[in-house]
C-alpha cells in the first residue's frame, strides 16, 4: 500500500516542480475551497481549517522526525488525539459461503479527524525505511519508495531524477577536465639531454 494521506499532507506546501515558481496557492490551507481541493476533501469549512492546519504541522513534524531519526512520541501523540474523534463500529458479514468478516465502520465527524485516522493507519501498516526524501538539493517533496529493490533516490525521474543525473554528469566531466589540464601543466615534457 502507498502511504497516499500521509504523502498528500507531508508536501502539502512544497512545490511539485521546484523549478516553476511561485506556486499557484503558496498556502493551501489558507482559506476552505483550496483546502478542499489540495486535501481532496468535498468540502471544507471555514471553522475547520484550524484543526487542518495543526493536523499538517503534525505529519510534517512526525515526516522529518522519522527521516532524521530522531524520537516522534510527541507528534505521534497529538496525530492520536486529533484522530480520535473518529470511531469505528464493528459489523460481522456473514458470506455467500458461510465464511464470515469482521467490518469497520469508520466514523467521519471531522475532515480532520478522518484524515488523522487514515494517517495513524497508513503509519502503522508501511515500512518506515521505504519513506524517503528526494535526494534533488532543490526538491524536498516526501516520497514512499514501492520500488522492489527499494532503491529509488528522487521523487520522480521527470524532473528531479534527469536533473540530477545532467548535473552529476556536467559535475563529473568538469572535474575530469581540469584534472586533465592540472595534468599537463605539473608535468614538463622531459628534457632531452645530450
Ligand atoms: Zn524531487
Amino acid at each position: 500500500m502507498t502511504p497516499d494521506t500521509l504523502l498528500r499532507l507531508a508536501n502539502l506546501t512544497v512545490p511539485r516542480k521546484p523549478d516553476r515558481r511561485p506556486t499557484l496557492h503558496p498556502d493551501p490551507l489558507a482559506g476552505p475551497a483550496t483546502a478542499a481541493q489540495a486535501l481532496g476533501l468535498r468540502r471544507v469549512e471555514a471553522a475547520q481549517l484550524t484543526d487542518l492546519r495543526e493536523l499538517h504541522e503534525t505529519v510534517v513534524q512526525l515526516v522529518d522526525g522519522l527521516l532524521g531519526g530522531r524520537p516522534v512520541p510527541r507528534p505521534a501523540a497529538r496525530l492520536t488525539t486529533l484522530a480520535g474523534p473518529s470511531s469505528a463500529t464493528v459489523r460481522l458479514e456473514v458470506t455467500e459461503n458461510q465464511n464470515l468478516r469482521a467490518q469497520l465502520d469508520w466514523s467521519e465527524p471531522t475532515p480532520a479527524a478522518t484524515l488523522a485516522r487514515r494517517v495513524a493507519l497508513e503509519l502503522g501498516e508501511i515500512d518506515l525505511a521505504r519513506l524517503k526524501r528526494c535526494e534533488r538539493p532543490a526538491c524536498n517533496l516526501v516520497f514512499y519508495d514501492a520500488t522492489r529493490p527499494g532503491t529509488q533516490r528522487w521523487h520522480a525521474d521527470s524532473p528531479c531524477g534527469n536533473r540530477e543525473r545532467q548535473r552529476r554528469h556536467r559535475a563529473a566531466s568538469r572535474a575530469g577536465l581540469r584534472a586533465a589540464d592540472d595534468g599537463s601543466h605539473d608535468v614538463p615534457p622531459p628534457l632531452k639531454r645530450p
